[in-house]
Order: structure tokens, then sequence, then C-alpha cells
């Protein structure tokens, strides 16, 4: 019998989902994934200055779960760092609750945090899209303009 995972709570996801050395075209590159939920907890933890065990209650998992996703999350940007790859964030997987999604305004490139958006607040354009979009946004070829 598989256990069920247990759900993870992100407050929102980070800005950038791509970050690339410079000077490296992207067909030579490696690239080391971030978990949203390992992208969390480093949001809680180092940016945001909260204990492991503060960090896990928001996110609702256990202190060493917690501290699993931090040592993840440090060892994997430590190298990208020192081993010239790339970071890449995944896209939320099932376990993951978004509390709060990161919208980009497609016309505009205006980013901004909401539970839910129909427009961009700066421009007004409904060309917008979310990370719980970006799965459906693929689909429909939105990803192959650039
Ligand atoms: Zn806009």
């Amino acid at each position: 019998m598989t256990r069920p995972r247990k759900v993870r709570i992100v407050g929102y996801p980070p800005a950038v989902w791509f970050f690339k050395p410079q000077g490296i075209p992207t067909r030579d590159l490696e690239g080391v994934e971030l978990s949203m939920d390992e992208c969390e907890a480093i949001r809680l933890v180092d940016l945001g200055g909260l204990t492991h065990e503060e960090a896990a209650k928001r996110m609702e998992v256990s202190r060493p779960t917690l501290t699993r996703l931090v040592e993840s999350a440090h060892k994997k940007i430590a190298v990208a760092l020192f081993e010239g790859k790339a970071l890449m964030v995944t896209e939320p997987s099932g376990n993951i609750i978004l509390r709060n999604d990161r919208f980009y305004c497609q016309d505009c490139w205006n980013s901004w945090i909401a539970r839910n958006a129909r427009g961009c607040p700066e421009c007004g354009s409904s060309n917008i899209i979310g990370w719980r979009m970006r799965r459906r946004w693929r689909q429909r070829g939105f990803r192959k303009r650039r």
C-alpha cells in the first residue's frame, strides 16, 4: 500500500524560475532543479528569518522534513554556484498547495502575487499567466512565443 503524500503549504512562488550562468550556451548547460517546497523552505528560513520549527508550522510539515528541505535547497544552490549549473524551479507537484500565486503579464511583464487574478493591475491586460496556469499555458503553445 502506498502512503499518501502529505500536502505542503507554499505561500507564493519565487520571482524567477530559471537562473543561468552568464556566457555558457543553454545547450552546454546542466541544470539543477529546485522544487517549490524547497523554495518555500528557504524563503521562510533564509529570507524571512524563521526558525525551522516556525517554518515547519507554516508549511504544515514536520520539523525534520523542513530541515531536509532547507538542506537540499542549500546543497543545490551551492552546486549551481560552484559547478556552474543552471538553477530551475519546477512546477508545483500534486502535494503542494499554493496559498497565493505569482502572476506575470505577458504584455508589460509586470509580476505580482495574489490569490487569484483576472487582469494585470498595471496595464489591465488579461494576457496573464501564473504558476497554476502554466501547464495549461504550455499546452496551448504560448511558450513558443520566444
Ligand atoms: Zn500588464
